[in-house]
């Protein structure tokens, strides 16, 4: 057998050998070519004084590349447990670099388990990706436990999360990634770079946490206010955001909005401000002066 530059045997046999037919329900589209793997992995950044969390390792394709650019430590978090045997002949050819975490990725609580400087990389699997990332966006303090994230999404969602305001994408996704974070799209990847092949085109996105979020706000009261104002989007938002209470209308022209424009039209700035003033009368305080 031809063995892999790593030294480990090339993914198609891998997967023969141990028979991981890809599941659909668990999101499983592998990459099997070393050299996309590798081009995830360089565009994460310089790995070798990070820990690195992957979730969904599948075969390990990325896994093996982010060892290779020489990640300090990898922990992969993977649900299938059919691929943990290919996974340990990977952490065996690393000694001490890999360590894999049979369960959920919703339910572990992966910080626990890296030390900093740590970054996320992952071929997300698409049924739990969103949720992923929007959890990983929005822990209550920042800077997060994370210092950056490669991840490769649908490129539909990848477009929600690098969007500007008054574009069609705008949305919920776009105001969590780029209040606190620098995010844009790496590169796209064809339906047929993956195995088997998925119906659409994925995008690897790129964000660097920034050191603080670029307006102050509460974050769950801007999560609830751009829940709200987005889950009716054609709507007006003196309309969606009615139950917010009574006095929504003088809330929005506080934070300079009219009352009749539509969510997508707001920019960040402006929905921080009026989740700092929604913030500010629901605790009985006035409004900070000049916020
Ligand atoms: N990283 C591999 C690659 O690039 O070829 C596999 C990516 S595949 C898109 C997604 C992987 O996530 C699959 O291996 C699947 O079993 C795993 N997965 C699905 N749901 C998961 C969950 N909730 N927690 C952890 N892993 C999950």
């Amino acid at each position: 057998m031809t063995l892999a530059a790593d030294g480990l045997p090339p993914l198609r046999e891998v997967i023969a050998a141990h028979g991981l037919s890809a599941r659909k329900g668990l999101g499983q589209n592998f990459l099997l070519d070393l050299n996309l793997t590798g081009k995830i992995a360089r565009r994460a950044g310089d790995l070798a004084a990070c820990d690195v969390l992957e979730v969904g390792p599948g075969p390990g394709g990325l896994t093996r590349a982010l060892l290779a650019q020489g990640a300090r430590r990898v922990v992969a978090i993977e649900r299938d447990a059919r691929c943990l045997p290919a996974l340990a002949e990977i952490a065996a050819a690393w000694p001490g670099r890999l360590e894999v975490v049979e369960g959920d990725a919703l339910a572990v609580d992966a910080a626990a388990l890296l030390r900093p400087p740590i970054r996320i990389v992952a071929n997300l699997p698409y049924n739990v990706g969103t949720e992923l990332l929007v959890r990983w966006l929005t822990p209550p303090a920042w800077p997060p436990f994370w210092t950056s994230m490669t991840l490769m999404f649908q490129k539909e969602v990848a477009e929600r999360i690098v969007a500007p305001p008054g574009s069609k994408a705008y949305g919920r996704l776009a105001i969590l990634a780029q209040w606190r974070c620098a995010a844009r799209i790496a590169f796209e990847l064809p339906p047929r770079a993956f195995t088997p092949p998925p119906s659409v085109t994925s995008a690897v996105v790129h964000l660097d946490a920034l050191p603080e979020p670029r307006f102050p706000a509460d974050p769950g009261t801007l999560s609830r206010v751009v829940a709200l104002a987005f889950g009716q989007r054609r709507k007006m938002l003196r309309a969606s955001l009615r139950p917010l209470g009574p006095d929504v209308e003088a809330w929005l022209g506080a934070a300079g909005i009219a009352p009749t424009d539509r969510a997508e039209t707001v920019d960040i700035e402006r929905f921080c401000r009026l989740a700092r003033i929604v913030a500010a009368n629901e605790s009985g305080r006035a409004s900070p002066p000049g916020r």
